[in-house]
């Protein structure tokens, strides 16, 4: 379970998140909507202690993430600490962000041995399992560059799986894909909800948060507007800034 309470973060004058509280229950999907600059990639990056927050925290099964609590007050934890911590929240990014010079395979080792100390022998089982379930496990041996934006993109989602996270964070994972590989990335997404996995999405594909999401957030200028259940928030929209911009996505 991810809780977010009263997170505030600021750019210089540019206040990006204002106060933003969130609860994802263990086993379910939270799509995070929102126009561009509204804050919703400082949010996932605040989850992950990727960005330092000025107020507010997140705890993930009840760990503050990033800092530790010495009486009323919270002092950060050091670098090697928030590493550990952060090998239980997979990110999926934009661009897929593999290590070009590894192969599949050893991109989905590399974590799992280097910061987990897991055999390698145990690794590399975990990780061929895991690419037969996103559909690559014939790419094993081959270089990111050799794939496809769809097929890196299921590496990229099997790599964060490889470190058995306790939540999953997708930042527009389709949004760099030309549009007839946007689908086989969803599937794969898509599966994951059904086995229960717990995971927050960015996304703007409305389609898929109406199937998959259990929670629908519409953020703007750094609050949540709204949420709800998608046949709440996407198709009865209290809010008139959720009406205008569902107006302009759909
Ligand atoms: P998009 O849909 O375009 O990805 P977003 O909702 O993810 O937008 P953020 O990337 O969280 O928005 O950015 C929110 C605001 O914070 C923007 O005004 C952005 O310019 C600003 N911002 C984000 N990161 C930084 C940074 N490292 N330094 C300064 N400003 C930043
Ligand atoms: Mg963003």
């Amino acid at each position: 379970m991810v809780q977010v309470r009263g997170l505030w973060k600021s750019f210089g004058p540019n206040a990006v998140l204002r106060g933003v509280d969130l609860d994802v229950p263990a086993g379910s999907v939270t799509v995070v909507l929102g126009p561009s600059g509204s804050g919703k990639s400082t949010l996932l990056r605040s989850i992950n202690h990727l960005e330092k927050v000025d107020r507010g925290f997140v705890a993930i099964d009840g760990e503050l993430i990033g800092y530790r609590r010495v009486g009323d007050r919270l002092h950060e934890l050091k670098e090697r600490e928030v590493l550990r911590q952060r090998t239980g929240i997979g990110f999926v990014f934009q661009n897929f962000n593999l290590f070009p010079h590894l192969t599949v395979l050893e991109n989905l080792v590399e974590a799992p041995v280097g910061a987990l100390r897991r055999p390698k022998a145990e690794a590399r089982a975990r990780a061929l399992e895991l690419l037969e379930r996103v559909g690559l496990a014939e790419k094993a041996d081959a270089y990111p560059r050799q794939l496809s934006g769809g097929q890196q993109q299921r590496v990229a989602i099997a790599r964060a799986l490889a470190l058995d996270p306790k939540v999953l964070l997708f930042d527009e994972p389709t949004s760099a894909l030309d549009p007839e590989l946007v689908g086989e990335v969803l599937d794969v997404v898509r599966d994951l909800a059904g086995a229960g996995t717990t995971m927050i999405v960015v996304t703007h594909e409305i389609g898929f948060a109406r199937e998959v999401a259990d929670t629908v957030v519409f953020m703007d200028d750094g609050v949540v507007v709204e949420q709800g259940p998608p046949a709440e928030v996407l198709d009865a929209p209290r809010h008139e800034r959720t009406r205008a911009f569902l107006a302009k996505v759909l």
